[in-house]
């Protein structure tokens, strides 16, 4: 078996596999998504704090997200709009209703949505969960970026479809993104933490970029899955 084994070392020098790469330190660099235009919609705000935990209040949670995936988008290339980007933009006695979100989500003429907010429910669940209601489209970026959160904190919640207004009207492959439960201690504390954002924000993009790139196939395509190939981790 050795002499097994040291072919195929020959052939790993002559191919190149064993000389170390040297990784880039940030892989979407050079405009991999430039020329598109990424909607991200932070859930909720001024009156309308949205769901509570024991501290936090889930409206700044999903606007800090938004910030922080705003900037991964921009890294690559794409133009990005936030529906808001500071507290102010609402004020605190008004509710920034559902029905405006969706008629300025759709003048954006965006490619695509990601609707950002927490997820509420029994103390014991957790973890990230991601929602669609339709199309093709919003159906392969729904399990993209949920591939990525559940390896990422090796939970398994899977992705669900969903009546919700936003993702219903949107005019374009959209999705909800629930980063944790508020009413869960541990994801609480966890969604509180600056590196958790910053963190779950790298993943939802790494799914989302994923899935831009086999958006290049045409619509028809995506009627199937998504050749197996293509979601193999190690
Ligand atoms: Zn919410």
């Amino acid at each position: 078996m050795v002499w097994k084994w040291l072919a195929c070392l020959g052939l790993m020098l002559t191919m190149g596999w064993a000389y170390p790469v040297q990784a880039p330190s940030f892989p979407m660099e050079g405009g991999l998504l430039a020329g598109r235009t990424v909607i991200i919609d932070p859930g909720h705000g001024g009156f309308d704090p949205g769901a509570r935990g024991i501290r936090a209040t889930e409206d700044r949670i999903n606007l800090e997200v938004a910030l922080a995936l705003k900037a991964w988008f921009q890294r690559a290339g794409a133009r990005v709009r936030l529906s808001w980007s500071n507290p102010h933009d609402i004020p605190r006695h008004k509710k920034f209703r559902v029905s405006q979100r969706v008629e300025w989500i759709n003048r954006t003429h965006g490619d695509v949505l990601i609707d950002i907010h927490c997820n509420s429910g029994y103390r014991a669940y957790r973890g990230p969960q991601t929602f669609y209601w339709g199309g093709a489209g919003s159906y392969h970026l729904a399990h993209d970026i949920q591939e990525e959160l559940q390896y990422w904190t090796h939970t398994r919640r899977g992705v669900t479809r969903i009546n919700q207004y936003v993702l219903r009207y949107a005019k374009m492959p959209a999705v909800n993104v629930e980063l944790g439960f508020i009413s869960n201690p541990r994801d609480e504390a966890l969604l509180m933490t600056t590196q958790y954002q910053r963190d779950i924000a790298w993943y939802i993009f790494v799914g989302t970029e994923r899935w831009f790139l086999k958006g290049r196939w045409p619509e028809k395509d995506l009627q199937t899955p998504p050749p197996t190939h293509l979601l193999v981790r190690d």
